[in-house]
């Protein structure tokens, strides 16, 4: 909403947020659709969490997720010329796909344990998106992004991400003095991080692109390890105490880092580097949240 609504080219955007609409109402999701007809829908709703959330409420996460896809698709059928760019998750591709990840590894082994009742929600609605395409003629873009983070993220201690979730707990280790820091897992697993604003950019420039490539990967192309990752942390907050893992959580997936040469060949790039987007987020946590 924030970058979209200062874009040149876009008129006007219509915002749904939980509060004016209940997705899990197929009633109350068609009539918000129907009533604005808009040119193109972003489907970016959805039950989201880090690695804890997503291992332990497994069935909402299911659940939750194929309701709200469902509903916005089923909903959409009668609208063939309404662009909808549909988000993922780089998640629903298989554990054991090739790094960096084409689009082409969609559907060709099995799912990363953790994650995958959400990534089997996303991948449905990818499905309905593909079948609405071939059948009734619609312009599904289904956009996989890596993982996200920035202002506005839900930074609690267990449900988070791992950026949020180490902001977090790492903020108030500095605030109360603690000597040590444990971030879950090995610290070994590789991710790549992107802002949400250069997200934003990358959907603005779909708008507008005329492709008919139905999935797309979207990452920074920069990929760090979660010990890293603390590391550079660390140095922005200030904390002086040392850093320990904790193997009793999960690492996960060990990588998966996209391929987004096919958006990049089209003319989008991502901008923000991981330095100034941790930089970024944290001065917005400090503002918003500590
Ligand atoms: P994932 O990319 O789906 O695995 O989601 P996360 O962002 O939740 O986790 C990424 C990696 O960071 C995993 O290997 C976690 O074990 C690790 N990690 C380390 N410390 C934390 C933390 O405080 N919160 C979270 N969510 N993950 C952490």
């Amino acid at each position: 909403m924030r970058h979209l609504e200062k874009a040149e080219n876009i008129k006007s955007v219509i915002p749904s947020t939980r509060e004016d609409t209940d997705l899990f109402s197929f009633e109350e999701t068609k009539k918000i659709i129907d009533e604005n007809k808009p040119d193109c829908l972003i489907n970016a709703a959805a039950k989201v969490g880090g690695i804890m959330a997503n291992n332990t409420y497994r069935t909402e996460f299911i659940v939750e997720n194929l309701k709200i896809n469902l509903n916005i698709l089923e909903a959409s059928i009668l609208y063939p010329n309404m662009k909808i760019i549909n988000l993922g998750s780089s998640c629903i591709y298989p554990l054991n796909a090739k790094d960096p990840i084409k689009e082409e590894s969609f559907m060709t082994g099995e799912l990363e344990p953790t994650n995958s009742p959400y990534a089997m929600a996303k991948i449905s609605a990818i499905e309905i998106g593909r079948s609405m395409n071939t059948q009734y003629n619609h312009k599904i873009l289904n956009l996989m992004p890596t993982n996200l983070y920035g202002p506005n993220d839900n930074f609690s201690e267990n449900d988070s991400h791992v950026i949020p979730g180490i902001i977090q707990r790492m903020h108030q280790a500095k605030t109360n003095q603690n000597s040590k820091f444990k971030i879950w897992g090995s610290g070994k697993p590789l991710r790549e991080f992107l802002y949400v604003d250069d997200l934003a950019a990358a959907i603005e420039f779909l708008i507008e692109s005329d492709t008919n490539i139905d999935l797309l990967n979207v990452g920074s192309g920069e990929e760090i390890s979660i010990k890293e990752l603390a590391y550079k942390i660390k140095k922005i907050i200030g904390y002086e105490g040392d850093i320990e893992f904790d193997t009793k959580f999960p690492d996960g997936n060990p990588r998966k880092f996209l391929d987004s040469s096919k958006i990049n060949s089209l003319g989008w790039k991502s901008k923000i580097s991981l330095d100034h987007g941790l930089n970024l987020t944290y001065e917005w946590y400090l503002d918003n949240i500590a």
